[in-house]
C-alpha cells in the first residue's frame, strides 16, 4: 500500500438560515469560526484544506481567512446543496490524495485528537465519523404529530463531524447513493462499515445565533473630544445647541458650540475617522454659521457607516461664567437627539477653571468628551 495522504474537504457554502446571518465568517473570540475550525484540522496534521463556499463568496472568505495565516487554503465554488458541495470539493483534490476528511465549516470547538482518531480509524477500517450515544428519549411520530414509537435509545448515535473515509469510498458514495446530509450515511448506505468513534459534546455545531457565545474581544469603541472657543462680543453663546444669555459668545466659523464639537470629536475618534476638522474644514464656505447639532447628526452617520453606533457620551464644560447648571438638562436633551441615544445615557457637567489661567480669566470655554460606541447590529 503506497502511503497515505490525507485532504479536509469543508462544505461552507450553506446560507445559514436558521443562524440569521453568514455562520461560517462570525467572530467566535476574535477569529471567524470558518478559521477556527480550519486551524483545528491543520494542527491536526491535515495537510490539504478545501472550502466549498458559495457563488461570489471567494474574496469575501479569502480575506476573511488571511489574518490567520490560512491563504493556502483552496477554496472551490460549491453547489445547492451540502453534499453538491462536497461533490465539487471532490473533484478539485489532487490525484495523489488518498483518504479525505469532511468537516463541518460550523464545529469551531472541535478538538484535534478528535480529528485524529477519527483519521485514524479510517485508515485502520475504510470509512469513521464522529458520533455520540444518545441521551435523550426520542420518539418517532405519525404526522399528527403523536408518539408512533418509541425509540431505543441504546442504539442511537447522534452524528457528527469529522467523518473520515478511503477516498475511492467516498468517491462512490457521491456518485451513487442518494445525496444526504451526512456523508456517513450515505457511504454507510453502499453497505460499507463505518465505524463511530466516540465525539464530543464540545464539539457542537453552530446552527442558532444563540449558539455563538459573545466574544470576550472588547466590541466597543471609546473616543475623546476636547475644543475650545475664544469668549468675544457681538456672539451669541450656544452651549449643547442652547442659546444662552450672557454678554460675550463664542468665537467660529460654525456657531462655535464648543460642546457639540467636544463630543463630534469623541464620536467621530472612537469610529477611528480624525477629527470634525477633517471632515467639516472650517474654510469651507457652506459650514458658516453651522448648527453644531447638525455637525454632530452628520458625525453620527458617518460613525454608522464605519459600522459604530453612539452608545454612551459624558462630557465637561469648563466656563468660569455664566452659570450652566440651569441648562444642563437642555444640553443633555439636544446632544442625545443628534446621536440618536436616549437622554439617560448622555451626561453634561459644568465646571470652572476656578479663576486660573485664559479660561479663568473668561476668555474663553473649553470642553471635553468621552463617547461609548457599539457595533451596528449585524
Ligand atoms: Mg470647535
Amino acid at each position: 500500500m503506497s502511503r497515505t495522504l490525507w485532504a479536509a474537504v469543508v462544505p461552507a457554502a450553506g446560507e445559514s438560515r436558521r443562524f440569521g446571518r453568514d455562520k461560517t465568517l462570525a467572530d467566535a473570540g476574535g477569529r471567524p469560526v470558518l478559521a477556527r475550525t480550519l486551524l483545528t484540522l491543520r494542527e491536526a496534521g491535515v495537510p490539504l484544506l478545501l472550502v466549498g463556499v458559495g457563488a461570489g463568496a471567494a474574496a469575501r472568505v479569502r480575506e476573511a481567512l488571511a489574518p490567520s495565516g490560512l491563504e493556502d487554503v483552496t477554496l472551490v465554488e460549491g453547489g445547492p446543496t451540502r453534499a453538491g458541495t462536497v461533490a465539487r470539493c471532490l473533484q478539485a483534490l489532487p490525484p495523489d490524495v488518498t483518504h479525505v476528511l469532511v468537516h463541518d465549516a460550523a464545529r469551531p470547538h472541535c478538538s484535534p485528537a478528535l480529528v485524529r482518531r477519527v483519521m485514524k480509524a479510517a485508515v485502520a477500517g475504510g470509512a469513521a465519523c464522529a458520533a455520540l450515544p444518545v441521551v435523550g428519549t426520542v420518539h418517532r411520530a405519525d404526522a399528527a404529530p403523536i408518539i408512533a414509537e418509541t425509540l431505543d435509545r441504546r442504539v442511537l448515535w447522534e452524528a457528527q463531524t469529522p467523518q473520515a473515509f478511503r477516498r475511492d469510498l467516498l468517491e462512490r458514495a457521491h456518485a451513487q447513493a442518494a445525496p444526504g446530509t451526512d456523508d456517513a450515511g450515505m457511504v454507510a448506505a453502499l453497505g460499507v462499515a463505518v465505524h463511530l468513534v466516540p465525539g464530543e459534546r464540545r464539539n457542537a455545531k453552530l446552527t442558532f445565533a444563540e449558539d455563538l457565545p459573545a466574544t470576550p474581544a472588547l466590541p466597543l469603541r471609546i473616543g475623546y473630544g476636547h475644543d475650545v472657543h475664544r469668549l468675544v462680543p457681538g456672539r451669541p453663546l450656544v452651549l449643547g445647541g442652547v442659546t444662552i444669555a450672557h454678554s460675550l459668545g463664542l468665537d467660529g466659523h460654525s456657531d462655535a458650540d464648543v460642546l457639540a464639537h467636544a463630543v463630534c470629536d469623541a464620536v467621530l475618534g472612537a469610529a477611528g475617522l480624525g477629527d470634525i476638522g477633517r471632515h467639516f474644514p472650517p474654510g469651507e464656505a457652506r459650514w458658516k454659521g453651522a448648527d453644531s447639532l447638525d455637525l454632530l447628526r452628520r458625525c453620527t452617520a458617518l460613525a454608522r457607516a464605519a459600522g459604530w453606533r453612539p452608545a454612551q457620551a459624558d462630557c465637561l464644560v469648563l466656563a468660569e461664567r455664566p452659570r450652566l447648571a440651569l441648562h444642563a438638562a437642555a444640553m443633555r436633551q439636544n446632544l442625545a437627539a443628534a446621536l440618536g441615544i436616549s437622554p439617560q445615557a448622555v451626561n453634561v457637567k459644568a465646571g470652572t477653571n476656578e479663576g486660573m489661567d485664559a479660561l479663568g480669566r473668561e476668555e474663553g470655554i473649553a470642553a471635553t468628551a468621552v463617547a461609548m460606541l457599539l457595533p451596528v447590529a449585524p
